[in-house]
């Protein structure tokens, strides 16, 4: 008999566990697919996750961000509070440029904050730094650990989910490692970060970025997490995490080379005594990010049926869209994953749920004339 599932999510990174969690707390049956085990191979894994506010001059992004990251550190708070380590993150300016900029972005901190003197940074022994500002409620998650804690209670298989049919009224999910595979469910979640490629979801724009984490054992006397141009966790447990996600790229990373960046321990240690620091583990993953850097968070258009029914789309017609039956997104999380997932998966949750309208910010289909006007 074919195991039928409310929804089944693709995807273990932090975006498809959240989602399970919250489908799951909503009374579904749900079932979590991965290619590899619990955050073992996307973003998630190789994540610094930190979990801060953003800073900048008020933007419609700072804002979304800043609302998930109140929105994540209470909930890491309230249900996992062993994976989130409250540390405090500082941001300190990049440069200086960053740092005359600093006192504009200060009328938009909208999460709470102090400013730490160049001084007061010292003393806390972090070097070459100019007047910053303090999130005292912002952190740093373990992030593998904190995916397997969500997905506690849900359960897992490791599946290579290579096509999905719908029959009318559930999915199949196939396999062709798998093909006695019984799996059917009423809705899917794709939350399969830079690999993006179930269905024809050009319009979204998913590209990955790839970054590197090294975790070092250091016994340095750093009690707060930092963010220049690199991150810096606090030390926890005999561990200093160094982190960044700047390169563009489609392809497999050829950077790392089984090495973090010589770059980021070079960055780290112009910020802090790195002289004890001793690489125990290299981590290496992609992100993927949307083409207007919001994350994708609803239903997944039917572009093959809307370029067939609908040809004048491209010269700029508006006609009704039509969805895929069943099929959600959660993705596109960008460099702050393990901030935007809690609430991008509550949203979801609601409109399966619910019914509830998803907000626009994060809609998908935002993207969508505009990019069949570029055909
Ligand atoms: C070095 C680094 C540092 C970072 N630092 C931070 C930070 O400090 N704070 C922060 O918030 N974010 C940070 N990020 C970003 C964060 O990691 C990502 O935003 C987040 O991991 C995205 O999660 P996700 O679930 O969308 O995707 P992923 O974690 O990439 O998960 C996607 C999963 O889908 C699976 N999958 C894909 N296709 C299939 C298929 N067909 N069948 C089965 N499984 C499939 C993959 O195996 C993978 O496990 C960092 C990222 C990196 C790389």
């Amino acid at each position: 008999m074919p195991k039928i599932y409310d929804t089944v999510i693709i995807g273990s990174g932090i975006a498809g566990c959240c989602s399970a969690y919250a489908l799951q707390q909503k009374g579904q049956n749900v079932l979590v697919l991965d290619r590899s085990a619990v955050a073992a191979s996307g973003g998630s894994g190789a994540a610094g996750a930190f979990v801060s506010p953003k800073i900048g001059k008020g933007s419609v992004l700072q804002t979304l961000t800043n609302e998930a990251f109140e929105y994540a550190k209470s909930f890491y708070l309230q249900y996992f509070p062993k994976d989130f380590y409250q540390t405090g993150v500082i941001r300190i300016p990049k440069d200086a440029d960053d740092t005359e900029k600093f006192p504009l972005y200060e009328a938009f901190n909208n999460t709470t904050y102090r400013k730490i003197t160049q001084q007061a940074l010292t003393k806390l022994g972090i070097n070459n730094s100019d007047e910053s500002f303090m999130f005292d409620e912002a952190g740093v998650c373990d992030a593998p650990q904190m995916c397997r804690a969500i997905l506690e209670k849900v359960p897992f298989m490791q599946i290579d989910v290579e096509r999905l049919a719908w029959d009318g009224e559930y999915w199949q999910i196939e396999s062709s490692l798998n093909d006695s595979l019984t799996i059917r469910a009423k809705n899917i979640v794709l939350s399969t970060g830079y690999q993006n490629e179930l269905f024809d979801m050009r319009y979204m724009g998913v590209k990955g970025t790839w970054g590197s984490r090294g975790d070092y054992v250091s016994s340095l006397d750093l009690n707060v997490s930092m963010h220049k141009s690199i991150s810096v966790s606090a030390n926890i447990e005999g561990i200093v995490k160094l982190g960044a996600t700047h390169v563009k790229s489609k392809e497999p990373c050829k950077i790392c080379n089984g090495q973090p960046l010589s770059s980021l321990f070079e960055k780290a240690s112009e910020m802090v005594d790195t002289s004890d620091f001793v690489l125990k583990e290299t981590f290496c993953g992609m992100r993927s990010g949307s083409k207007d850097y919001f994350p994708l968070v609803g239903k997944v258009i039917d572009v093959p049926f809307m370029l067939e029914n609908y040809p004048k789309i491209l010269r700029g017609a508006k006609p009704e869209i039509e969805h895929i039956p069943n099929l959600y997104i959660c993705n596109g999380l960008g460099g702050r994953g393990f901030v935007f997932a809690p609430l991008m998966a509550e949203q979801l949750s609601k409109l399966i749920v619910e019914k509830q309208e998803i907000d626009k910010r994060i809609n998908p289909d935002r993207l969508f004339l505009k990019w069949c006007r570029k055909l």
